[in-house]
């Protein structure tokens, strides 16, 4: 694709980015195919092609970006299914990332729509502001109808999403040692989340780890990766809770790994390199810790795990997280990981799209979100399985929202096949099999 930036344009790091990501697009629409939005709607302007010259106009012109570019952009999910799909090697994520700081601070958004934002962005970072959210938001859950009804959309997700059960407590930074001898030593990157909705899975992750000689540190002062912010443009914020991570990590002695069990976390984590490559003082730092940015499954892919007992022929849908399949680039690695534990894992059909979870996205864009999680809830009933597994609390929440069958983290599969105990989202569907 042609570009006319000026000379003083490009002199702008990010603006000489954007320009090469640009250049590399040739315009064939192989991955209006596989977007979400526009497989939705095939509206041309929520497809990735459409938006790629949305922004282009925009940064070319360095205009304020207008109501219209905003409502093409903030449909996007980010789940970045068009960078899979494009032959040319278009790095769509850099690109909208650019588009969302630009559309930060350049325009002003209505009032509600900027209330929540920045809610959002104050509670969802901090898990102890956050829990008392959870909580407020679990006696109100009952009102989500009514909140649809008066047309307060996106009260009534926010109420729809949160649980039932009361929030959990965040883990408190310590060291988990290795049981018998110390094969490695890892950080654990808990997420904003985890903790708070699904204590089970960090629980499992340190388990397997420390079953298998890994000393597991959840280090004082690490906290969140900075994504939540990231994908609403805040750089600032982002990039600020990005150093305090880096500073912690980089005090770490001998560590062979970050390991992170929120795939959305991850994807951030590691591009810390690119998003630090101008900062002198951050660059190097940064790229180290990309550089030892770990899924869960990706590591645990390379520890020599042996099931200890036959799961009772549970059949597994594996969901895909698109921060895993498409952000990551881990496609087989956690699937085969529990077929090699002897569940019966299937593919869900039409994998490559999103369920709508994407972060903040089924709290600021129900609509959409909601039909694809009726489209991915619709694919993964029919295949019939015991249990569905997904590697990132985003789709699990916004996927259980959606269906009765019992929902897991996959390293809750892996620590149970491997010794550790049964997840607990499993153990009625375990008592119907073992009848039948
Ligand atoms: S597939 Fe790639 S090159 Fe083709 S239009 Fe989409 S982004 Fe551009
Ligand atoms: S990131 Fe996802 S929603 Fe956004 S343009 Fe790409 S495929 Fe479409």
């Amino acid at each position: 694709m042609q570009t006319s930036f000026t000379l003083a344009q490009l002199a702008d790091p990010d603006v000489a980015v954007s320009e090469k990501i640009l250049r590399a697009c040739v315009h064939c629409g192989f991955c209006t195919a596989t977007c979400p939005t526009y497989v939705l709607d095939g509206n041309e302007l929520d497809s990735p092609r459409g938006r790629i010259y949305l922004i282009k106009d925009m940064l070319e012109h360095d205009r304020p970006a207008t109501a219209d570019v905003v409502l093409h952009i903030d449909r996007c999910l980010s789940c970045l299914a068009c960078m899979t799909t494009c032959p040319s090697g278009v790095h769509y994520m850099h690109l909208v990332d650019h588009a969302r700081v630009h559309i930060e601070r350049t325009y002003r958004r209505p009032p509600g729509d900027r209330l929540l934002r920045a809610l959002l962005a104050w509670l969802m970072p901090h898990p102890q502001r956050f829990r008392l959210a959870l909580a407020a938001a679990r006696l109100g859950k009952p009102l989500a109808p009514l909140a649809e009804l008066v047309g307060l959309k996106r009260v009534a997700a926010m109420l729809a999403l949160s649980p039932w059960r009361a929030p959990s407590r965040p883990l408190a930074s310590q060291i988990f040692p290795a049981s018998g001898a110390r094969r490695g030593r890892v950080a654990l990157l808990a997420g904003c989340v985890n903790d708070l909705l699904a204590p089970e899975i960090n629980a499992a992750a340190i388990s397997v780890l420390t079953r298998h000689g890994i000393e597991v540190v959840l280090a004082n002062g690490a906290g969140c990766c900075g994504s939540l912010v990231h994908h609403m443009g805040r750089d600032d914020a982002a990039l600020a809770q990005a150093r305090a991570n880096i500073d912690v990590w980089s005090g770490l002695e001998g560590l062979d790994a970050i390991v992170i069990t929120t795939s959305g976390c991850g994807t951030t984590v590691k591009d810390y390199g690119f998003m630090f490559r101008t900062d002198p003082v951050y660059a190097d730092r940064a790229k180290r810790i990309s550089s030892l940015a770990k899924d869960i499954a990706e590591y645990l892919s390379g520890l020599p795990l042996e099931a200890v007992e036959s799961p009772p022929g549970l059949v597994v849908a594996y969901h895909a997280a698109c921060s895993l399949q498409h952000g990551q680039r881990i496609v087989r690695q956690p699937r085969d990981l529990i077929a090699k534990l002897g569940f019966a894992v299937k593919d869900v059909p039409d994998g490559h799209l999103c369920c709508g979870s994407a972060g903040t996205y089924n709290i600021l864009q129900p609509s959409i979100a909601t039909r694809l999680r009726e489209r991915k809830v619709g694919t993964i009933e029919g295949l019939r399985p015991d249990v569905i597994a997904a590697g990132n609390i985003g789709c699990i929440t916004q996927i259980a929202a959606g269906t009765e069958l019992p929902i897991v983290h996959t390293v809750e599969l892996i620590d149970w096949a491997t010794g550790g105990p049964c997840p607990p989202a499993l153990r009625e569907r375990l008592k119907q099999v073992r009848v039948t």
